[in-house]
């Protein structure tokens, strides 16, 4: 056999699992244990992230489910700057080429926030204001809107940065850590809330996930990262009763483990 043949063959494979496109849409909330960190990889190839987590596990878990020579995120979203939320982070830029990153406005003096900040620096990168009302649209069927992204509330969660991903008539909504009060401002908008599937805030926070809230939101599959025997309690009950009143579909990454959704579009397919 011509000795060139079997690296052309391993080549070819490569070129088209690379090529390889789907057309549907996936969002993996990660497991990883007390903390936020979704991945979204749509049906045109692009990579986003919502949150990095608490700790490395952030690394282990895009290992296992981004493919080996995928080594970038187009968009990373910091909803806010809670260690549950970023300190996964750090490690991510050494690792990942991240080309657009979204935050809200606010700025702290905190160490975290400090420690988020000099590893910018050092990456000659920066992080890109949204606010409430923007989109972006990654493709033709797909884009998604900011809801909300406070910069001046003294409680981080307040401060979230929640959006509303499209998928042609499929929404999810990412909601950060927003407490009710932000809940009730985003209500008070004509924003759309409407989505078939919810992450639920806060962990599955009680100051979280107001009745009125859930009713606009009307989710068929309500989604909740907390880490097993967490010391917050999360999720807490009355959280629970009010997603099993309004009939949404509960999955927790605390008792399930990574929690993958798809979208064709038009319906989900979890
Ligand atoms: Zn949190």
């Amino acid at each position: 056999m011509n000795k060139f043949i079997f690296p052309i063959i391993i080549l070819s494979l490569l070129f088209f699992s690379l090529n390889k496109k789907t057309d549907l849409l996936e969002v993996d909330f990660l497991d990883v244990g007390q903390g936020d960190a979704i991945l979204i990889k749509t049906p045109t190839g692009k990579n986003i992230l919502i949150d990095g987590g608490a700790d490395n596990k952030l690394l282990s878990q895009l290992a296992d489910n981004l493919a080996w020579w995928e080594r970038e995120i187009d968009y990373l979203v910091i909803t806010h700057f809670h260690a549950d939320h970023i300190m996964g982070l750090p490690e991510l830029l050494n690792k990942y080429k991240v080309k657009n990153i979204l935050v809200s406005n606010h700025q702290t003096k905190d160490f975290l926030y400090q420690l988020w900040s000099d590893r910018l620096i050092e990456k000659k990168l920066s992080a890109q204001i949204v606010g409430a009302g923007e989109r972006f649209v990654i493709a033709e069927d797909l884009y998604w809107q900011v809801l909300s992204a406070d910069d001046y509330h003294e409680d981080y969660n307040d401060n979230s940065v929640v959006i509303r991903l499209t998928h042609g008539s499929i929404d999810f909504l990412f909601t950060g850590d927003l407490p009710t009060t932000g809940e009730d401002k985003i209500l008070a908008t004509d924003l759309v809330l409407e989505s078939e599937v919810l992450k639920i805030g806060h962990h599955g926070s009680k100051y979280s996930s107001g009745e009125e809230f859930l009713k606009a939101v009307s989710p068929q599959i309500c989604v909740i990262q907390s880490g097993k025997d967490n010391k917050f309690g999360h999720p807490h009950p009355e959280t629970i009763n009010r997603l099993t009143n309004i009939g949404c579909q509960i999955k927790d990454t605390q008792n399930q483990g990574l929690i993958k959704i798809f979208s064709d579009g038009q319906t989900l397919r979890p």
